[in-house]
């Protein structure tokens, strides 16, 4: 979370296989290439050049290219269907503006989709008590470390907090990313109840006035039931031992399973009361617009993209910047 490079090329970045997927079908339909999906007799006797000097309207050819590259690029069918509607009505102004008239339109059609207003002020009290939630591997310890790390680096001391104790590696994980981001750690012995653990490290992060404490989960018990229930309870603690608490609860997403990832996130929005979305691995997916999809169909807020496996590699999330990296 440093400022440079700027979250603007950071997120540019890490976007950018995303972006290649769904620009290359609208670059061959400008320069009127045969490329995947185009069809050179079309092309040549339509000749697209004409879409972006503003000599014709756009046909359902163009539109079917859109539609491919959008759907490759994992957006959703109900976010594709929205944004060729719109192209669709507004074919005119693309016909005078060309490509950059119609990448405009698709650019504020994204960040309308992504946009949602950040439901709770962080640091607003303290400890803040922030619940890290979403299935094994997707990225969780290594976010709250980042996290952990970019806190540190505006003055404020996170409390590691270990509560999967089914995994021993978890803990030891997390001890490792709390070293590194200079954060202090708490853990409890294998097998204990996650919620005492929890418990002890609330009364510590209160008794040492720490900012903020960040909360490790289990990704997985022996059945799902079992794991939402336990989140529940620990939800209960949080909330006896400091007010409010949990204040934010994250849920994680490898953006790289791409619209897989929606059936997980459904059923923990649903038993985990979750405020907020991070979407992590952006950097090595094409299908980047599944945070259009994730946030259609959850209706909370993405509040940070991982673009890479190290410290700084974590950029809170902003919608215009996003959808500017999507479209170019
Ligand atoms: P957990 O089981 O949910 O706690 O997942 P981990 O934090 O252990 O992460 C699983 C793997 O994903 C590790 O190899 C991480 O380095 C990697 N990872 C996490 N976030 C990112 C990211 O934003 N980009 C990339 N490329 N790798 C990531």
């Amino acid at each position: 979370m440093t400022d440079r490079p700027s979250f603007r090329e950071r997120i540019r970045e890490g976007l950018k296989r995303t972006r290649d997927v769904l620009n290359t079908p609208v670059e061959d339909l400008v320069r009127g290439l045969e490329g995947p999906g185009q069809d050179l007799a079309r092309v040549l006797q339509t000749p697209v050049e004409d879409v972006v000097r503003g000599r014709r309207l756009l046909d359902a050819g163009d539109l079917g290219a859109v539609e491919e590259a959008l759907i490759a690029a994992d957006l959703g069918m109900p976010a594709v269907e929205e944004a060729l509607e719109v192209l669709r009505e507004r074919s005119a102004e693309i016909a005078r503006g060309g490509l950059p008239a119609m990448r405009a339109l698709l650019r504020e059609e994204i960040r309308k989709a992504v946009d949602r207003p950040r439901p709770v002020e962080p640091f607003s009290s303290r400890p803040w008590v922030v619940f890290v939630v979403g299935v094994n591997g997707v990225g969780k310890t290594t976010t709250i470390g980042k996290l952990a790390a970019g806190w540190k680096g505006e003055g404020r001391t996170a409390l590691l907090c270990a509560a999967d104790t089914f995994r021993a590696a978890a803990a030891e994980q997390l001890a490792i990313w709390a070293e590194r981001s200079g954060s202090p750690f708490h853990r409890g012995a294998e097998g204990t109840d996650p919620s005492a653990v929890l418990t002890d490290a609330l009364r510590a992060a209160r008794s040492r006035g720490y900012d903020a404490v960040l909360v490790d989960t289990a990704g997985r018990l022996h059945t799902k039931g079992n794991l939402m229930a336990e989140l529940a309870k620990m939800a209960r603690v949080a909330a006896r031992e400091v007010p409010g608490a949990p204040h934010e609860t994250l849920l994680v997403l490898d953006a790289t399973v791409g619209s897989n990832g929606l059936a997980q996130g459904r059923e923990f929005a649903r038993a985990a009361g979750v405020t907020g979305l991070v979407l992590t691995k952006l950097d090595g997916t094409a299908k980047g617009g599944i945070a259009v999809a994730v946030v259609r169909e959850l209706g909370v807020p993405i509040r940070y993209v991982g673009v890479g496996e190290s410290l700084e590699d974590l950029v809170p999330f902003d919608a215009a910047a996003f959808a500017e990296g999507l479209i170019g």
